[in-house]
């Protein structure tokens, strides 16, 4: 399977969320929020990105699991395949269930429900702890004898059909209801509301929740978000946070017993105080709206570039070379970083600058390695230095005003 074509999947799902934009503009509704959005694309390219890399291991893990481990040797069949689905889809839904749960799959699923606004942006806001994660339970079925041919196939659409679940353009949806995952049931999954809370885990089929006793169905207006809303667009402490908190409370605690719980506990049994703590020994703040034009415009032209940058990396990926390769997906990374820095006006984010200049330089001279190209960066480079402080001031001026 050539996976490059899988960069089209980028510009088809920004058709989508555009036109769920337009939607709700003509319905006379918001349903997308400036920071919300761009958090949501932030996560959704780094997993995007990771997934480039990752994708060939995982699909070695598969088939070194079915060749080696595999209880049958399953051939591609109709039967094959709806038993594959099935099965694919009652794995995730325990899956999710216990990323709710249990702490440690909780660190790695949060990250999915920050979003206070509920839009096609939503499902983008996966990460790579997530497929890491995934990927142990869904190794049951290679062991079972499914090849890593028909796994692959069949988590694509695993992994498409979710996407248009996240949307609150879509009602109710008639008969489909009874058997499929709709934007309905979904919108319960993410909300906030007491009667909505660990409800609707299931992936594609609503049965497993009426099977396993999670079904609720949306009868009032879902609110959308953490129980206790993160204070911070950071793309760091997005990630990061409840992997933190987690730390903090194991170190601090008293028992083995206690530090069991911490790992395999309910998250609601995790002190909500760590948090609150951790975010001032972070600095981490609630930028409301004080940011300037500039700095929302220099995020919106850095999200354009790294989404096109991200096209091109899926699709060119195999005539990259693998030094380049790397030097791309970090400058994407560190441009993640920038633009939830940018919006929360950290100083630090100079250094993300000088660091993205030096990749570009490494990559200029990487493709084009003549001399009079060597000497011209690296005079550049003597420039930047020499008048570092005024660039600095005149950069903080230009972008924050
Ligand atoms: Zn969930
Ligand atoms: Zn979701």
């Amino acid at each position: 399977m050539h996976t490059k074509y899988l960069a089209f999947a980028i510009p088809l799902f920004l058709v989508f969320m555009g036109l769920e934009y337009f939607l709700s503009k003509v319905q006379g509704k918001k349903f997308y929020k400036f920071k919300d959005t761009i958090a949501n694309l932030n996560v959704g390219i780094a997993e995007r990105l990771i997934d480039c890399f990752s994708i060939g291991i995982f699909y070695f893990y598969y088939d070194y699991l079915q060749k080696n481990l595999g209880f049958f040797d399953i051939k591609s069949g109709v039967f094959a395949w709806i038993a594959l689905l099935l099965l694919t889809d009652l794995l995730w839904y325990w899956y999710h269930r216990l990323g709710h749960e249990v702490n440690i799959l909780w660190s790695v699923h949060i990250v999915h429900h920050q979003s206070e606004e509920f839009n096609f942006t939503v499902s983008a806001r996966i990460t790579i702890f997530q497929a890491i994660a995934r990927t142990f339970f869904w190794s049951i079925l290679p062991i079972i004898g499914f090849n890593a041919d028909m796994i692959s196939i069949v988590l694509l659409i695993h992994g498409i059909y979710p996407f248009f679940t996240h949307t609150r353009t879509v009602g109710k949806l008639g008969f489909l209801e009874y058997i499929f995952v709709t934007p309905s049931h979904h919108r319960v999954h993410h909300a906030s509301n007491e009667q909505y809370l660990d409800k609707n885990y299931s992936d594609m089929f609503i049965f497993w929740d009426k099977l396993f006793g999670t079904f609720a169905e949306e009868t009032e207006e879902p609110v959308y978000g953490l129980t206790k809303p993160l204070k911070s667009y950071s793309f760091l402490w997005q990630h990061f946070h409840y992997m933190i908190e987690l730390a903090y409370a194991f170190k601090h605690a008293q028992t083995f017993k206690e530090r069991i719980r911490i790992i395999f506990g309910k998250p609601e049994t995790l002190d909500p105080r760590i948090r609150e703590e951790l975010e001032k020994r972070f600095i981490i703040q609630f930028s409301e709206d004080h940011n300037s034009k500039r700095v929302y415009t220099y995020v919106v032209v850095q999200m354009i570039s790294l989404l096109i940058g991200l096209f091109v990396i899926i699709y060119f990926l195999d005539s990259i070379s693998l030094t380049s390769q790397i030097l791309w997906a970090f400058f994407i990374l560190i441009s993640l970083i920038n633009c939830g820095a940018l919006l929360e006006q950290k100083r630090w984010i100079i250094y993300l600058e000088a660091i993205r200049l030096f990749i570009v330089g490494v990559l200029i001279q990487l493709n084009y390695p003549t001399t009079e190209i060597f000497y011209a960066i690296a005079i550049i480079g003597l420039i930047i230095i020499a008048f570092a402080k005024t660039l600095k001031n005149q950069y903080f001026k230009l972008i924050f005003g």
